[in-house]
């Protein structure tokens, strides 16, 4: 079949960038290995950009009421006397962004491509990528689709990236992320983020009384924690927060994910396109995977807007130079907070306390801070 845009792999990322092409006017087909969406369970943060993207697109408003709005971020160490905290007022926002599930935004996102006249494919894994002079033909498990331009929306083990040769760096954070949500008696609308010795401990609120909780643990003691028993594991959080949290019962599985860094040596070559996860994966301690990854879709559907698909080499160059530092950026100050936070030096961890204080206190430089979370 033929297409303008061919979009593989229908998480968040390329789902979104499938309506935003769509609705420029372009003939676009989307296809993932699954046979259905999986609704996912995983909450995640959104930002103000991410949600005005949504917005513009027309799928926020089918979101909205199942998003919990946050507007403090409380940030400290459990071995020091760091601490961290931003707030939408100081930004003049109503919030800093909103919690969200996973699978609540893709089911959403999903259900607009008829609408949309977006072409879904599900069970269909990309194997083979060609490239002829004006097309790029590409073989799936069950036909073949001819395309001007083909994205890679296929996550950190992209088979685009791999087809296209792309070439990568990546390495492990050596920490597992365990995820899981619990009722709680909280009810306020902050992220309260705390450096344990094992690695960083967050509870984002989903609702006025449950929180979702994500703890990226050191890989030499991950195994303990997720072998413990829902009561033993809920103690070892709760003793964590101390005085801040009162209830705390868990209510969902605990589910966990081994945390690796990626980041794809370009985004972009020959009509072949990198977007979301498959051009770069982070550490979720600033919870901006997926922010950066709607960043990469507006940016990539503007270009294509300004340049019309006539222009590939242009969109090209312009997609590299606008997307790569941007997100080099954002995966050397993950490096750094984790590394800094994982300092067991007693000088560079005072340093380490000294900055957090000053940060907090210093408003141009909270400022800095606040933009990337919210702006990216
Ligand atoms: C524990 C954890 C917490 C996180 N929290 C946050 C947060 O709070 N906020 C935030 O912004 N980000 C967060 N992130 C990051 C975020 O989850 C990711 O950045 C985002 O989900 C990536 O979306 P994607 O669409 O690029 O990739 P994916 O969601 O991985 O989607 C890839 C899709 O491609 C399909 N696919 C794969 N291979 C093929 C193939 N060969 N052919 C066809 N289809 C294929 C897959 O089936 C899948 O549907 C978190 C990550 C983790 C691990």
């Amino acid at each position: 079949m033929n297409f303008d845009l061919l979009i593989i792999g229908s998480g968040v990322v390329g789902s979104a960038l499938a309506i935003k092409t769509s609705q420029l006017g372009y003939k676009v087909a989307i296809i993932d290995s699954r046979e259905t969406f999986p609704n996912s369970y995983r909450h995640l943060s959104v930002n103000q950009k991410s949600k005005a993207f949504l917005n513009g697109i027309d799928v926020w408003k089918k979101i909205e009421n199942s998003a919990f709005p946050y507007e403090q971020i409380k940030v400290w160490d459990q071995e020091g006397t760091g601490f961290i905290e931003f707030n939408a007022k100081e930004a003049n926002l109503p919030n800093l962004g909103f919690i969200v599930r996973e699978g609540e935004i893709q089911k959403n996102l999903i259900e607009q491509f008829q609408k949309n006249n977006v072409e879904n494919f599900w069970g269909e894994a990309l194997l083979k990528i060609d490239y002829s002079l004006d097309e790029i033909v590409c073989n799936t498990s069950k036909q073949i689709h001819k395309t001007k331009m083909i994205i890679g929306c296929d996550g950190m083990n992209s088979k685009v990236r791999e087809l296209s040769g792309i070439d990568f760096r990546s390495w492990s954070y050596n920490q597992t992320a365990i995820v899981t949500n619990f009722k709680t008696d909280i009810n306020d609308s902050c992220i309260k983020q705390t450096f344990t010795s094992i690695g960083p401990l967050a509870l984002l609120p989903i609702k006025e009384d449950e929180s979702t909780m994500i703890w990226s643990i050191d890989d030499d003691t991950s195994y303990k924690f997720i072998s413990m028993s829902d009561e033993e594991f809920t103690a070892e959080v709760k003793n964590k927060f101390s005085e801040q949290i009162g209830k705390l019962e868990m209510v969902s599985k605990r589910q966990h994910f081994p945390l690796h860094h990626l980041s794809a040596k370009t985004f972009a070559n020959n009509g072949v396109f990198l977007v979301g996860d498959s051009a770069h994966h982070i550490h979720p301690l600033a919870g901006l995977g997926l922010n950066a990854g709607i960043g990469d879709v507006e940016c990539l559907a503007e270009l294509i807007k300004m340049n019309g698909l006539e222009k590939i080499k242009e969109i090209t160059s312009s997609y590299n130079r606008k997307r790569i530092p941007i997100n080099l950026g954002l995966a050397a100050s993950m490096e750094a907070f984790k590394r800094g936070f994982s300092q067991k030096n007693i000088w560079i961890k005072l340093f380490r306390n000294t900055a957090f204080n000053l940060a907090n206190k210093l408003s141009p430089l909270k400022k800095k801070f606040m933009e990337l979370a919210t702006e990216l």
